[in-house]
């Protein structure tokens, strides 16, 4: 698989300032793809101060002109669409499928609702006897995790550029090879020299040079909730903004008399997507006493629907999860599931069958899970289901709260009035009723230590703004 040799430092691809690589491998069978360079803090110099340096004139150009750069990126984005799907299937292991509708299509959906926006945007208002300007917050760093590579990129890129910032990207050293891409794409489309800066490398180093960097104004991060507390506090030293999308362990509320077949396989199937990897996944699904057995039966034979093998055959459903380390971690939960009492009715630590090398999981479901045990508090960041009992709706309501995170959920109900009842009471961020559909252009972030801030749409851009009043 194609792989630059260096950085893309203003508006060029340039050598590394060291010389150690970071290997990616493929994790359906272990064979290495590509290797990149592993930057230090000498590169992440450089790029912020290329940054530095194209702050001014980008954030002085006609927000016209950046909506113009953002909607020619949006159709490289969207021309190179295969090659996208391919490269993410390649480093991350999601089926084609998955990779060519959800990877590779919403970043250039939210790209495109961006270009909108930056056109469209009111960056001055009058307030009396004030002009108020919504001014770019300067330099973004943006350190980006592997699950969704290019989506939370994009996610970040696109208000940044809408907004009149310039950056300095540290991808996940698990994916930096659609992060290659995306950069090859910002140069064809046009944006000026310095204005998007990447650099790969590790987490500890790359990443950590550009946290503590004097010279970013915004530091975006998208990833775990123990590097994302590190950086709050970095942050917070050096009195930058900070901008944090952590961990989840959200709840999928079926309520009584709601449609419960459609509520426990569309349930399931949102846990089992991108095997699990995703950070506002439904890993809890609570179902009223009357009603358990059953949705404990349907969601385990919905689970065994979930064929498990080689992203690239066309039966897969669910591929491996993303590295050795991951893997350790998804069946460690699975087996500490099952010391503290759960019943596995789906799935299991062992290895699915027929596969000599890579990384796989069996999609597996919990039932009798109770509100204290770990498998229904931590992230396990995996093909993993816990079922959980509730008496009342009240008792439903504790349990969907009785976490520290607060990123998503669901609320299924014959009654839309009810449900949406239930979700204004829900301690998180985006709440789907009866399985609404994810929306790009609205706002996407956590409560509690979920997260900071909010992204996508109108409310990711604002993050991206400092507004300055001017009285006459
Ligand atoms: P991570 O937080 O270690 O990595 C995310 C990004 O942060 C990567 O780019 C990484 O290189 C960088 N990073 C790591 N250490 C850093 C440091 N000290 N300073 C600056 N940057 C640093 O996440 P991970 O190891 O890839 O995954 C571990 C767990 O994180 C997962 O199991 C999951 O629970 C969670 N996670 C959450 C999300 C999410 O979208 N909320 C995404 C990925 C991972």
């Amino acid at each position: 698989m194609k792989a630059h040799d260096g950085m893309y430092i203003d508006g060029a691809w340039r050598p590394a300032a060291g010389t150690g690589t970071i290997e990616v491998t493929n994790p359906a069978d272990e064979t290495l793809l590509a290797t990149v360079p592993a930057g230090g803090p000498e590169d992440v110099e450089a790029a912020v101060r290329a940054a530095r340096a194209a702050l001014p004139g980008w954030a002085a150009t006609p927000p016209a002109e950046r909506a113009a750069r953002l909607e020619a990126l949006q159709q490289i984005l969207a021309g190179r669409r295969t090659e996208i799907a391919e490269t993410i299937t390649a480093e991350l292991g999601s089926p084609l499928a998955f990779s060519q509708k959800v990877h590779a299509a919403v970043p250039v959906a939210v790209c495109a609702g961006y270009a909108q926006l930056a056109a469209d945007y009111a960056f001055e208002e009058r307030i009396g006897n004030s002009r108020v300007l919504r001014e770019p917050v300067g330099v973004v760093g943006a350190i980006t995790p592997w699950n969704y590579p290019l989506h939370q990129i994009v996610a970040k890129a696109a208000p940044a550029l809408a907004a009149g910032c310039t950056m300095v990207l540290k991808p996940a050293e698990d994916t930096p090879l659609v992060a290659q891409l995306f950069a090859e794409a910002v140069h064809e489309a046009g944006v000026p020299a310095g204005v998007f800066n990447l650099v790969t490398g590790l987490g500890p180093v790359a990443g950590q040079a550009l946290a503590e960097h004097h010279g970013i104004d915004l530091l975006s991060f998208t990833g775990s909730t123990a590097v994302g507390r590190r950086i709050g506090a970095l942050a917070a030293a050096g009195v930058k903004r900070v901008a944090l999308e952590l961990g989840g362990k959200s709840a999928n509320v079926i309520l009584p008399g709601a449609d419960l077949k459609k509520a426990v396989k569309v349930g399931v199937a949102n846990v089992m997507s991108n095997s699990g990897q995703t950070c506002s996944a439904w890993t809890r699904m609570l179902v009223d006493a009357e009603r358990y057995d059953e949705a404990v039966q349907l969601a385990a034979e919905a689970a065994a629907k979930y064929v498990t093998g080689h992203p690239l055959e066309e039966t897969t459903r669910v591929g491996p999860v993303v590295n050795a380390k991951q893997h350790e971690r998804v069946t460690g939960y699975i087996r500490r599931g099952v010391e503290e009492g759960a019943r596995l009715v789906a799935g299991g630590a062992e290895l699915p069958g027929g596969h000599e090398r890579g990384h796989y999981v069996r999609p597996t479901v919990f039932a009798d899970v109770t509100p204290e045990m770990a498998i229904a508090q931590e992230e396990i960041f995996g093909p993993v289901l816990a079922i959980l009992k509730y008496e009342d709706t009240e008792d439903a309501l504790r349990i969907a709260n009785g976490t520290v995170y607060g990123l998503a959920g669901a609320v299924w109900s014959e009654n839309e009035d009810e449900a949406v009842a239930f979700a204004r009471r829900m301690e998180t961020g985006q709440v789907d009723i009866n399985g609404g559909r994810f929306n790009p252009l609205a706002p996407f972030g956590g409560y509690k230590q979920s997260g900071v801030g909010r992204e996508l749409g109108v409310h990711g851009l604002e993050e991206y703004l400092q507004t300055k009043s001017l009285q006459f």
